[in-house]
């Protein structure tokens, strides 16, 4: 691979793990203009976009590049202006353009996102695959659709990353304005309603009249779409604002629907008024994929992508990717890149040595440390007080899940998880982690909370 074609990839990878908009806006004027001793030199428009990857997406752009070429060690951004000649040629080169048909295929294009609703019209229920694992969010959805504001409000879609939620409830909304042309719809992120807010709020004092604007703004959809509500956690005055605004909708026959990576009662730091809302609809989860499913999502994708291999590809990759859709699109795209350039059919050969660097890359080992830190995180409790003998009862679940998380990812004995968690008999360790396993198969929340505890201590 040259340095062009090896940017090009990891930008493939990095476009599924970042949202849309800031994928443009933050790496599409970017190239890779050297390598050497493991140092990738990437080169940046303006000193803004240099900080903010150097900050938020380096991890994601090293991974990346790690998968595809695994010598490469660190990534050095640079300003523009200061290249040599030399390296001006190559970037020059490297900005030439992919070619069409791979653009498509890689849905590298323009987004056409509408701007007054906010939908990406590529997520449609025409293109969702349904299987035992997403089956009630998916009928929920079509419900709301044809019942809208009437029959569950709000919707609550919940379930791990990359597994359909999003394109789910954009598919809400892209049906009801295919259908019903007069209705207001918006999409938003909790993200960019936060942010809305807290403007609001700001410019209060200088002028008063703008919160009012923002009530009425946001009071006259008859669809409202708001993804990973889980960020709610902890803003008081966001969720104070969305507490009215959802009243005032549904009060008016208007329909809400939310996402979120883990069920209201998981979500920390919630005031009980809005948690109570969010049960009150419906609430829906989605779990993970079997492989029958895993394969004809991957079989549909290929078809959309006008991308043909033969079955046992198919096979090899949903067998082998099990617990994140984006994840099989990524390998997907992957395989696309790989076959335009080597510009041969591909066998599954082919398909394992492209594939392996991410496949075949071990869990990386976690600690203890990683792990007390992401369940603090997680419950938003102290680390302290969860190593200490705090007895306070918002700490004893969380302890617990240490204990749980010491055996289970680190293989920690009794003994040792009982001395380090507030120097306790070893029998309270074997009791908290027997206790966590049962509550496991019975409880379906602390499933899904043990679950995201673990896909953020293994990310990256
Ligand atoms: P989430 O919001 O849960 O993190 P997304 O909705 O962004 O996940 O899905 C990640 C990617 O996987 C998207 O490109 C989406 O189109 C695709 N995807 C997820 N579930 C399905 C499905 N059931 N059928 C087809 N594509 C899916
Ligand atoms: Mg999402």
């Amino acid at each position: 691979m040259n340095l062009n074609e090896l940017w090009r990839a990891a930008l493939g990878e990095v476009e599924l793990q970042i949202s849309k908009a800031n994928f443009k806006t933050w790496l599409q004027n970017t190239s890779l203009i050297d390598k050497k001793d493991g140092v990738v030199t990437v080169v940046v428009p303006n000193s803004f976009t240099k900080e903010w990857l150097e900050n938020k997406y380096h991890k994601f752009i090293l991974k990346s590049l790690r998968n595809l070429e695994s010598d490469i060690k660190d990534v050095n951004y640079q300003i523009s202006q200061n290249l040599t000649k030399e390296e001006q040629r190559n970037k020059n080169a490297a900005i030439k353009e992919i070619p069409e048909t791979i653009k498509k295929q890689l849905e590298f294009q323009e987004l056409n996102i509408d701007a007054e609703t906010g939908l990406n019209p590529r997520y449609t229920f025409e293109n969702f695959v349904v299987g035992s694992f997403n089956e009630l969010a998916h009928a929920s959805a079509i419900a709301v659709t044809k019942n809208l504001g009437r029959r569950y409000n709000p919707l609550f879609i919940y379930g791990g990353t990359g597994l359909g939620k999003t394109h789910l409830i954009q598919a809400v909304g892209n049906t009801v304005k295919k259908e019903n042309l007069h209705k207001k719809i918006k999409y938003v992120t909790t993200e960019r309603f936060t942010s809305e807010v807290v403007t609001t709020l700001r410019s209060g004092n200088l002028r008063p009249n703008n919160m009012d604007e923002f009530k009425r703004r946001w009071r006259e959809f008859d669809l409202l779409i708001i993804d990973d509500i889980q960020f709610l956690s902890g803003k008081e005055k966001t969720q104070e604002e969305l507490f009215h605004t959802f009243n005032v909708l549904s009060e008016a026959g208007k329909q809400v629907v939310f996402s979120s990576d883990r069920h209201p009662k998981s979500i920390q730091n919630l005031e009980e008024r809005l948690r109570s809302r969010f049960e009150g609809g419906m609430v829906a989860d989605i779990s993970y994929p079997d492989l029958e499913t895993r394969i004809a999502i991957i079989k549909s994708k290929a078809i959309e992508k006008n991308f043909q291999v033969t079955d046992d590809i198919f096979e090899y990759v949903a067998d082998n990717i099990k617990k994140n859709v984006r994840e099989l699109e990524g390998a997907l795209n992957r395989l696309i890149i790989f076959s335009h350039q080597t510009k041969k059919e591909l066998v599954l050969d082919d398909v394992k040595k492209t594939l392996g660097s991410i496949l075949n890359t071990p869990k990386k080992a976690t600690t203890f440390k990683n792990i007390i830190k992401s369940v603090a995180d997680f419950y938003d409790v102290s680390e302290k007080e969860l190593m200490d003998r705090s007895r306070k009862k918002e700490i004893v679940k969380p302890r617990q899940v240490v204990m749980f998380l010491l055996r289970e990812e680190l293989k920690s004995s009794f003994p040792f998880i009982g001395t380090k968690m507030g120097g306790r008999d070893h029998t309270t360790a074997i009791h908290a982690c027997e206790k966590i396993k049962k509550e496991i198969e019975l409880d379906q929340n602390l499933n899904g909370e043990i679950n995201l505890i673990k896909e953020k201590l293994y990310l990256i």
